[in-house]
């Protein structure tokens, strides 16, 4: 399997306040892996997230995505990068308002020039897979916080995105709509989607991860694969 994500000695200081955010990590990620990220708060994640989504570069050390040198790349590169390469849910889910549940899904279409009837038509497929397509041409406001994550996922997959990196992706979802996300991503993976997940959930890193890392002030403090029914499920396939 090639590595979706290669991280060299990678470090991220902060000059204002010559704090280290994260590193010096190497972390190498293979396509089909689903990579739980925890650790407490301050201790690093959401640099960790945003290195690899391309929306911050390291002070030191070389981010590789997808094959990509991205910390090469301008920011008009990364820009493309991101739309190319990246899928990402967020713990508030991030749709907009006053667009339709299917025009939220196709967003990222639009911004590749792919929108169009195939993309109509993948938005539609995905928002059925996910359990929403009864609410395609619903506002977003309307539906439950669950409902809202399973459009998000369905934007964040619209492009086919060789990395889904989420954020909290359950951190503001009730108990119910919590595990129909953990599930959803649980399936995604099996289907051979690579996912990296920053959470506090340990019942979600559980779930849904083969692989857990744990960060300390900046730094791996702990890095293992676990035997879960997913990987025990993709070995037996
Ligand atoms: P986590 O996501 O695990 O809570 P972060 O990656 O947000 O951790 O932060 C890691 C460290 O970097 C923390 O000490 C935080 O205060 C610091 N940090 C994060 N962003 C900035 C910034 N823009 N400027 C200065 N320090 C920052």
């Amino acid at each position: 399997m090639p590595d979706v994500i290669e991280l060299a000695e990678v470090a991220r200081q902060y000059d204002s306040t010559g704090t280290t955010a994260l590193g010096p990590v190497s972390l190498t990620v293979p396509a089909g892996e689903a990579l739980a990220v925890t650790g407490p708060s301050g201790s690093g994640k959401s640099t960790l997230l945003n290195l690899i989504a391309g929306l911050d570069k390291p002070s030191s050390g070389s981010v590789t995505v997808a094959g990509e040198r991205i910390d090469r790349l301008s920011e008009r590169g990364l820009a493309r990068f991101r739309r190319d390469r990246i899928g990402m849910v967020f713990q508030f889910f991030n749709l907009l308002d006053d667009l339709t549940v299917l025009d939220n899904v196709l967003m990222p279409a639009q911004l590749t020039g792919r929108a169009g009837r195939a993309a109509t038509a993948r938005g539609g497929e995905l928002l059925e897979a996910l359990g929403v397509a009864r609410h395609a041409k619903a506002y977003p406001g309307r539906l439950s916080g669950g409902e809202r994550q399973r459009v998000a996922v369905a934007r964040a997959l619209v492009n086919r995105p060789d990395l889904l990196l989420a954020d909290e992706p359950t951190g503001a979802l009730d108990t119910a709509s919590g595990a129909e996300v953990r599930e959803l991503l649980v399936e995604l993976n099996r289907s051979g989607q690579t996912v990296v997940l920053v959470t506090h959930d340990l019942a979600l890193a559980e779930a849904c991860a083969s692989r857990r890392l744990l960060l300390v002030d900046g730094r791996i403090a702990q890095d293992r694969r676990t035997a879960t029914a997913n990987s025990a499920a993709a070995v037996a396939r």
